[in-house]
């Protein structure tokens, strides 16, 4: 075979591959959005036996023979081919890495975990899952050492999610919030300067809250037409190529709030997969590069767009309309400092922006301690309580509350939190940059988000996962990666709206 002729055999394989991924993708969002729950065992059973033939193709001899013979000519591919090589080889040697009597231990212990953790949490005995907990760090040790002996087990986890990052460079990150963030947060606490906002409260009908969202879509610009909106327990995005990228919402009737902004985050992660460059569209390569890039662009129109001053000015008269007489008190005012309001919490997912990297902070340094000290497990929940303490500035009051909340470490994700503390980070960097080329304000403000969207598209989504989370920092904003900026803009945003 000439190797053009290998070249279009392995694109043609990854096609096929592709479908398959397609399938497993629609039967998990079917089945999240409404499918008949007395039919999860079969397709569960369907997605078992699909998945385990995606996996098949992606460690088979043939997938071998091609990436010897690619890898032999690797000067010679063009740029889009370099790209799904190297990609397809780093899933294969991952593969490869990891013995399947191991995969099978681990899925089982997963699901054991899972389940434990759950009772646990509802009865808010954290002795019941520390066990469980125990063996989830050993396992992972073993698969962080399968996947790279050479390098500590826990850089080898947070590559796994983002590509490239080390303890080294977090924990840089994590001092810069710790120097400026957690101070800032006391200062707000100090200034007396905090506004009543129960309005968010009231009933919003479920009927009113779809148009909202619609209002939200049509404003950021997600196209239905490539695009859906479904319901389910918790939002989420998930997409088929450029052309069908889908989220779900899930509405409160007395949180109108949470279903507005979960809308502009999973459009955010949708306008990111709608994006890729024509000549990768319907390959592996496509979808997003990294966790931490993803969450970059979600919160990019969640926060750094959606929280704007300027989109509370464009979208509140027809917003204002939509809640009609029950909210007919709520000025303006009242509902940009509602949405940017600050303050101390317990529950990472319902924090806000200012002190959700908190969050995430108290998590690292945990996870820090488990993979390179040997920190019981059962000391953890004082350790937590004592990070919320000094970080955020409240009392744990019972497990459940604390050390229990996540479900991430009971199926061992451990080196996942990060990712989406280093989105905010990320997007603050864009928003810096975007700023010296275009005036953002303006922009939001008379509704020309396409504006900002084909910004987002020339530096970051045409690239699908052509290139790494840092290669696209470099080339989006002309430097590495800084936290500063992060700090920069919580900082300036924050000491505005609550006059320090
Ligand atoms: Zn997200």
């Amino acid at each position: 075979m000439s190797l053009e002729q290998t070249v279009a055999a392995f694109k043609e394989y990854l096609d096929k591959q592709y479908a398959l991924g397609c399938a497993i993708g629609t039967m998990h969002w079917d089945a999240s959005t409404g499918a008949p729950k007395g039919g999860a065992q079969a397709r569960a059973k369907r997605i078992g036996i699909l998945s385990a033939e995606h996996f098949k193709m992606q460690v088979s001899p043939q997938m071998k023979e091609f990436l010897d013979e690619l890898g032999a000519h690797k000067d010679e591919l063009d740029e889009i081919t370099q790209a799904l090589y190297r990609l397809t080889k780093k899933d294969y040697d991952e593969s490869v890495a990891v013995p399947p009597e191991f995969i099978g231990e681990l899925s089982e212990a997963q699901a054991i975990s899972e389940h434990i953790w759950e009772k646990a949490k509802n009865t808010n005995d954290f002795a019941l899952f520390a066990p469980y907990l125990e063996k989830m760090i050993g396992l992972q040790k073993r698969l962080a050492h399968y996947l790279n002996p050479n390098l500590p087990a826990y850089d080898v986890l947070l590559n796994t999610y983002e590509e490239g990052m080390m303890t080294k460079e977090l924990d840089v990150y994590f001092a810069t919030l710790r120097e400026k963030i957690v101070p800032l947060l006391k200062k707000i606490m100090e200034s007396g300067n905090q506004k009543d906002n129960a309005f968010r409260y009231r009933a919003v009908p479920i009927e009113t809250q779809r148009k909202i969202g619609q209002l939200m879509m049509d404003t950021v610009g997600y196209n239905l037409h490539y695009g859906m909106i479904a319901e389910s327990e918790h939002p989420f995005s998930t997409s088929f190529g450029k052309h069908d990228c889908r989220i779900t919402v899930h509405y409160h009737e007395h949180d109108f709030l949470a279903a507005l902004y979960a809308t502009l985050h999973e459009a955010g992660h949708a306008t990111y997969e709608m994006n890729p460059a024509d000549e990768i569209a319907n390959t592996i390569l496509d979808s997003g590069t990294s966790n931490g890039v993803h969450e970059s662009q979600s919160r990019f129109y969640e926060n750094y767009i959606g929280r704007s001053r300027a989109f509370c000015e464009l979208v509140w008269p027809k917003l204002s309309a939509l809640l009609g007489a029950d909210f007919a008190d709520v000025t303006l005012d009242d509902f940009y400092r509602c949405v940017n309001h600050a303050e101390p919490s317990l529950i990472r997912i319902e924090a806000d922006e200012l002190t959700y990297s908190l969050h995430i902070m108290v998590r690292y340094e945990i996870e820090k301690l488990m993979f390179t000290t040997d920190v019981n497990v059962n000391d953890l929940p004082a350790l937590w309580n004592a990070k919320i303490k000094e970080y955020i500035g409240v009392d744990v009051p019972e497990d459940k509350l604390g050390v229990l909340q996540d479900v991430h470490w009971s199926g061992g994700m451990f080196g996942y939190f990060p990712s989406y503390s280093l989105g905010s980070a990320y997007g603050a960097q864009f928003y810096y940059t975007m700023k010296k080329e275009l005036d953002f304000d303006s922009l939001v403000r008379s509704g020309d988000i396409k504006a900002v969207t084909a910004w987002l598209t020339d530096k970051i989504h045409k690239y699908g996962s052509m290139k790494t989370p840092k290669e696209i920092m470099l080339l989006a904003t002309g430097e590495e990666f800084n936290p500063e900026y992060y700090a920069q803009y919580l900082t300036e945003k924050f000491s505005t709206i609550y006059g320090l």
